[in-house]
Parts: C-alpha cells; sequence; structure tokens
C-alpha cells in the first residue's frame, strides 16, 4: 500500500516549490490508489499561527489537491498537527535514550565553534565530533553542576548511508561527512530533523518524495528510521525517497526565491488562474508527460505519472509558459463554465451585483466566445469584459481617450453615429454600416476608422471584436457612447 505525505510548515505563504512537491505526492498517490497523509508541521510555534494553517488548507482545496488523512479528514494515525504530538516526541526520545542510540551533549556552542574551525583548518571533517557519545554518569553530572543544559543527538552508525533515490538513483553519503546530529534542543523543543521522520515512522509512510534541497538530510533520517525499526517504534520500515529537481528563478542561475514574481500561490489566485492550469504547468517542472506535448489534465497526471521519469535536472520556472498553458485551460473549459468563472472578478471590480441579472448573464455568455481565447487569466476579465456592464459609471480610459479620440477623431464618431442611426442590431449590419461610410466613405484605413469608436464604445484601446461588442453592449448604450466622446 502506498502511502505519502505532505507535510507543510504552516507559515501563511506556500511557493510553487511546495506545491509542486504536493502535486508529485497526490499524483503517485492517486495513480496507485495509495493514500495521501496531510500533516501540519507547526512545532514552531513562533511562526506557525492558527490563520497560517486555515490558509494551508484554503489553498489545497482550491488546488483541488485533496488529502485522504489528515486535519478535517481525519484518520488513524492522528493527530495530524505535530504541536499535538509533543507527548509522543518526548516519549520515543526517552526510548532512543534509554537504549543509548541517543544521548546527551554538554558541549556549549563556542566550544562546538572552536573545535570545528580546528578541524577545518586541519582538513578533518567538521561534524559535530562526538565529544559527549561517551560520557559517564560523574562526567554528566559535573556539566549540569556547571549550569549546562543538554541537547539530545542521535548516535549515527560508523557505516556509509546508501539509498536508491527515486529519481536520482543510488546515493552514497560517507560516515565521516554525518556527525551525531541534534534530536532535541537544550531547551526541550524538538526538531524538524527528529519529528518529520518520527512521523513518517508513525504514520507508516511508504515514500518520501520532496525537493532536493532536503536531500542532505536523508542519510541522518534514514539513520533514525533505522534506529526507530530497532527499538520497536512505528512501520520498522525505511520509505523510499524521490528528491525533486530545485526550481529555478526565470534566469535559471539561482533557485527561485520566495520573493521572488511568479513564486507565490496567492498571484495565481488574485489574477484569476485556473487550479488545474497550474498544476499542469507546475508537474512540468520536473516531470512531462510525452515528449511532444505540455498540455494534459490532472486525470492524465495521474493516469501516466511514474516518479521514476521524473528528471534530475534542474528546471526553471517560466511565467510566460505558465500563462500559456493555463490559457490553454481556459480554452477547453465549457463556455458556461468560462463565464461562471469571470462572474467573482466582475463582482470585485464592481461591474455587477453580487446576484448578477438574467440580462447581464445572458450578455456575459454571449461574451464568452469572443474572448475565451484571448485570455491568459480570469482577472483579464474585468478588462475586457467590464465595458459591458459599466452602465453610469462607464468612464473612458485617459490614455486611450487622450492617443485615440484626438485630432480628426471627432469627425469619424460624427460619421459613425449618423450612419448607425436606423441601421438593423446586428453585427453584420453594423459592420456594414461603418465600413461603408468610414473606410469607403471617408477613405479611412481600418484602424484609424474604428479606432475611435472601440475607444468611445470600450473605453479601452484594447477590447473584444468591436461589432459583436457592439451588438451585445445594445444600440442605444452604444450610440450614446459615441454621443458622449463626442463632446
Ligand atoms: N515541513 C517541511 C517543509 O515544509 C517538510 C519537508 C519534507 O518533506 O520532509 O519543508
Amino acid at each position: 500500500d502506498v502511502r505519502v505525505r505532505f507535510p507543510p510548515s504552516p507559515t501563511g505563504l506556500l511557493t510553487v516549490g511546495n506545491i509542486r512537491s504536493a502535486l508529485f505526492n497526490w499524483a503517485f498517490a492517486r495513480h496507485y490508489g495509495g493514500t495521501l497523509v496531510l500533516r501540519i508541521e507547526d512545532t514552531d510555534q513562533a511562526r506557525n499561527t492558527p490563520e497560517a494553517l486555515d490558509y494551508t488548507l484554503d489553498a489545497l482545496r482550491w488546488l483541488g489537491l485533496t488529502w485522504d488523512e489528515g486535519p478535517e479528514a481525519g484518520g488513524d494515525h492522528g493527530p495530524y498537527l505535530q504541536s499535538e504530538r509533543m507527548q509522543i516526541y518526548s516519549d520515543i526520545v526517552g526510548k532512543l535514550m534509554v537504549t543509548g542510540k541517543a544521548y546527551h551533549c554538554y558541549c556549549s556552542q563556542e566550544e562546538l565553534d572552536d573545535r570545528r574551525e580546528t578541524a577545518r583548518s586541519a582538513g578533518q571533517p567538521s561534524g559535530y565530533d562526538g565529544h559527549c557519545r561517551a560520557l559517564n554518569a560523574v562526567q554528566a553530572k559535573a556539566f549540569l553542576d556547571e549550569g549546562r543544559r543538554p541537547v539530545v543527538r542521535l548516535r549515527m552508525p560508523d557505516r556509509p548511508i546508501v539509498f536508491d533515490d527515486l529519481v536520482r538513483g543510488e546515493i552514497t553519503f560517507l560516515p565521516e561527512n554525518l556527525g551525531d546530529y541534534v534530536l532535541i534542543r537544550a531547551n526541550g523543543y524538538p526538531l524538524y530533523p527528529l519529528v518529520n521522520p518520527v512521523d513518517d515512522a508513525l504514520m507508516d509512510i511508504t515514500h518520501v518524495l520532496r525537493g532536493e534541497d532536503l536531500l542532505s538530510s536523508t542519510p541522518r533520517q534514514i539513520a533514525l528510521y533505522e534506529a526507530l525499526a530497532e527499538i520497536g517504534v512505528g512501520s520498522g520500515r525505511t520509505p523510499r525517497f524521490g528528491h525533486l529537481p530545485m526550481v529555478m528563478g526565470s534566469e535559471g542561475n539561482k533557485k527561485l526565491s520566495k520573493r521572488d514574481s511568479g513564486a507565490g500561490l496567492d498571484e495565481y489566485r488574485t489574477q484569476g488562474f485556473l487550479p488545474e492550469g497550474l498544476l499542469n504547468y507546475l508537474a512540468l517542472l520536473g516531470w512531462s508527460i510525452a515528449d511532444d506535448r505540455d498540455v494534459f489534465t490532472l486525470a492524465e497526471m495521474i493516469d501516466a505519472f511514474d516518479i521514476r521519469k521524473v528528471n534530475s535536472n534542474a528546471a526553471r520556472f517560466d511565467q510566460k509558459k505558465c500563462e500559456a498553458i493555463n490559457a490553454a485551460h481556459m480554452r477547453m473549459l465549457p463556455q458556461d463554465e468560462f463565464a461562471a468563472r469571470t462572474v467573482p472578478f466582475l463582482v470585485a471590480a464592481g461591474y455587477l451585483p453580487a446576484v448578477p441579472s438574467d440580462d447581464q448573464l445572458a450578455v456575459l455568455r454571449a461574451a464568452v466566445p469572443l474572448v475565451q481565447e484571448r485570455m491568459d487569466a480570469f482577472g483579464e476579465s474585468v478588462e475586457l469584459l467590464g465595458f459591458l456592464f459599466a452602465g453610469e459609471d462607464f468612464v473612458i480610459e485617459p490614455d486611450a481617450a487622450a492617443k485615440v479620440l484626438a485630432g480628426d477623431a471627432g469627425s469619424v464618431l460624427a460619421a459613425s453615429a449618423k450612419a448607425l442611426e436606423g441601421v438593423e442590431w446586428t453585427t453584420a449590419a453594423i459592420e456594414a454600416a461603418l465600413r461603408a461610410s468610414l473606410v469607403d466613405g471617408l477613405g479611412l484605413k481600418p484602424k484609424k476608422a474604428f479606432g475611435p469608436v472601440r475607444v468611445a464604445v470600450s473605453g479601452r484601446r484594447v477590447s473584444p471584436p468591436l461589432f459583436e461588442s457592439m451588438e451585445l453592449l445594445g444600440r442605444e448604450t452604444s450610440l450614446r457612447r459615441i454621443e458622449q466622446a463626442l463632446v
């Protein structure tokens, strides 16, 4: 049985890197009919707040990355919030201490730094040197009497740690580079390299798919899974690992940082991306369905997903491509759904009331074929469709007015108004009347002829196709806007 996990630290931010990890675990679980566990790594109370937890759950729901066990879903391996598992961690550390797999270390930070410096300048490995590995009770008491408070370290095995990474193949870590590491701070605070593998073991995780930035902690974690198995804690098996390639910034020379444009999930939500469009793009950061194909549905991804086919080379984040993939998904939507997805944006911008009227919805539906091929994200519906619903508050963009409604635009508009008098209000008749008057009559090039009309009726220099838009807008509003632009 495949059991994977997504273990976010709820900091109020999800990056595309986090989401890519969640997606690959989700696709892997769904492909094998396995279980995705959502575990909240919130031991750092200073950074993790209840609001941040809500944010994380809401984001995953928006993405459609469903979890089978975890907060809200429940399950047999809870609690799923690490902040509620503190007692479990200290009990386990107690067992590790009693069995000699972990020990107290009293070295101060300065002492560690000094010895590390000395080792480094002698060309020796600079990890922990094992100073407190074999303290006796008398020595320990002496340190305690000095007022020292110990950390707890895991005793690392004195042999190479080798594992077959599902993405990167066989990886070997030599013992000289794997010093005994800290599980619990002197103030009793349990650290990530303790709680993360402990929970993997207790939650019976079979595969750990996560970013390559965590590769260096993997051998230490493997030592801990093995120690836990020996003392009978958890499933007793070490999970398989797959380290997903780094996501690089658009320049390709450094890791995408959470401050980089395009790095955080919120931008995509505000701009109105489709979750399936965003996820399709993120899937391409390390995986592909076929050499000649970039666009696929999540169902297709689940079907085809193979962790062994994930590429180990770093992936470059390309926002333009992300937009293009999203646009492709928008084109695949049924028209009604497309229309429905524009509504929240038009409502937020004040163009539509919270509950649009039937007439407004009819206009919106009729407008979809005009814009469905032209948008990269639903936020653009405000600029492209707002003018159809602007009513009394219709305004012409100052820049468009200055550039297009200047010069002889007045005479073009006057001629348009005249040409449209009494015309049957259909796209074809509007177009015929305007062409006859402006292009044939006044001898204007189409751009010169229709530019002012477009700005007058839509308020912008870029709009959906003009004649169709005018038909949708109606005779009265179109003519009124042309008249108003004249004064
Ligand atoms: N809480 C860790 C993180 O968000 C989990 C990393 C892991 O997958 O082990 O980075």
